[in-house]
């Protein structure tokens, strides 16, 4: 993004990526419908940032989703609302997008340098590690988008902490958002059960609810309706040691009538049957009932009791998957460490955008919102700060 904007201002750019071809995570992003950013009020949409809405705010605004949806369009990919208020190219794919705007890059002179790894700062030359060797190169100004650790075989892994580290720059420790979690399901449970998905189910951690499905995993859950809590989640089990997710598991019926339908007489059929029949309630969620530690007694709950377990039924967490099988990464640079335009304090002339930055927010399109926006941000700052510099 800052590429694209320093080259359309005349500035010479060249490029450097580690991996043989540009924008993998983008294009990663793109296979299951490229979710660029989101049709809500401006004011709703900053809050989504939570801890970082006050300092993303100005830069979300001076870049919000509807110029995103300009610039995606002057790329020819027009975008469309879905029904969530989600915004996707109507493509639904990275890939056009992608090429249209690495043919732009090259019409505008940007240089690409690719297999090149970025690998710190010898005597303020920047060092890249290449197939034939090391390489040293001299820059007027510097923009690091190396993005979080999620997912590093498309090509962020945070290698860059150690690097900044070095250098004084406050890192906030890197931590997996967007994430499922760890749940210590029985054998038979995670057999039966992993890979099929939880459907129609609200979750909900301390007044925060999230709507959708959740994918039962081999030793926990993932997917949409928890990635939007996986923030709150983390922050809890990181202070107390574990959390409590509540699922309504039939969102769509009150408790009374839920209640109502369970007092149809049982008569000879299992209980599993009886609970299908009369509550509708998929295999999925009649088996996370049988993994409650009163199993054997639910059989014999009085209706109000069994409906009211299942519309708020606690799944205790135990841990966040690993970073590595996150959608994105929490924590980053600090903002205390960088300036208004987003230049290191510690580095004047090198600049941070992106996921690498101190901040999270749930999935729906804000991550690629945010990482423009800085992009947007650290570019404008490259220029006034070369014509500072001259
Ligand atoms: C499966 C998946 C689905 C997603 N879906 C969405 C979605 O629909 N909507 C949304 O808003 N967000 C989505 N995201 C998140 C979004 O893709 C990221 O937030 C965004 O790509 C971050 O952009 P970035 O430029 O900061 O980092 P990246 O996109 O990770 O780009 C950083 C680049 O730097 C390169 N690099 C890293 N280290 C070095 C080095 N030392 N030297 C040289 N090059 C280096 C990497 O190879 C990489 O190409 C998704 C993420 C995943 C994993």
């Amino acid at each position: 993004m800052a590429a694209d904007i320093l080259s359309a201002h005349g500035l010479e750019v060249i490029l450097y990526e580690r991996k043989p071809s540009l924008g993998r995570k983008l294009l990663m992003a793109g296979r299951g419908g490229l979710n660029l950013t989101h049709s809500e009020d401006i004011d709703s949409f900053i809050q989504k940032y939570r801890k970082r809405a006050e300092i993303l705010g100005p830069v979300i605004r001076a870049f919000p989703p509807q110029a995103l949806r300009e610039w995606c369009e002057g790329l020819g990919e027009k975008t469309f609302v879905g029904s969530s208020g989600r915004v996707f190219p109507e493509s639904f794919k990275a890939s056009p997008l992608l090429r249209a705007w690495i043919k732009r890059l090259e019409r505008q002179g940007v240089r690409f340098m690719l297999g090149h790894e970025w690998r710190g700062w010898r005597n303020n030359l920047l060092v890249f590690q290449t197939a034939e060797g090391k390489t040293e190169i001299n820059a007027d100004a510097a923009l690091l988008a190396l993005g979080g650790a999620s997912w590093p075989r498309l090509g962020s892994d945070g290698m860059w902490v150690d690097i900044l580290q070095k250098e004084k720059i406050k890192i906030a420790p890197l931590q997996p958002a967007n994430c499922g979690f760890f749940v210590d399901w029985s054998e038979i449970f995670s057999k039966r059960f992993s890979g099929k998905p939880l459907k129609t189910i609200t979750a909900s951690f301390k007044n925060n609810k999230d709507s959708g499905e959740i994918m039962i995993a081999r030793e926990g859950i993932e997917g949409g309706a928890i990635y939007a809590l996986s923030s709150l989640l983390r922050e809890e089990i990181n202070a107390s040691g574990s959390a409590v997710l509540y699922l309504d598991l039939k969102p769509g019926l009150s408790l009374e009538s839920l209640a109502d339908r369970l007092k149809k007489p049982r008569a000879r059929k299992s209980f599993s049957n009886y609970l299908r029949s009369s509550t509708d309630l998929s295999d999925v969620a009649i088996g996370l009932l049988m993994e409650s530690p009163e199993r054997t007694m639910l059989a014999h709950y009085a209706p109000e009791k069994l409906a009211a377990l299942i519309k708020n039924y606690p799944l205790h967490l135990r841990s966040p998957f690993s970073i590595e099988r996150a959608i994105s990464t929490a924590g980053g640079v600090i903002f205390d460490s960088v300036n208004e335009s987003l230049m290191l304090l510690e580095k004047p002339g090198v600049f941070v955008a992106g996921e690498m930055l101190d901040w999270d927010a749930p999935t729906g399109g804000y991550l690629l919102q945010a990482s423009f926006a800085t992009g947007t941000r650290a570019a404008h700052g490259i220029i006034d700060w070369l014509r500072g510099e001259k």
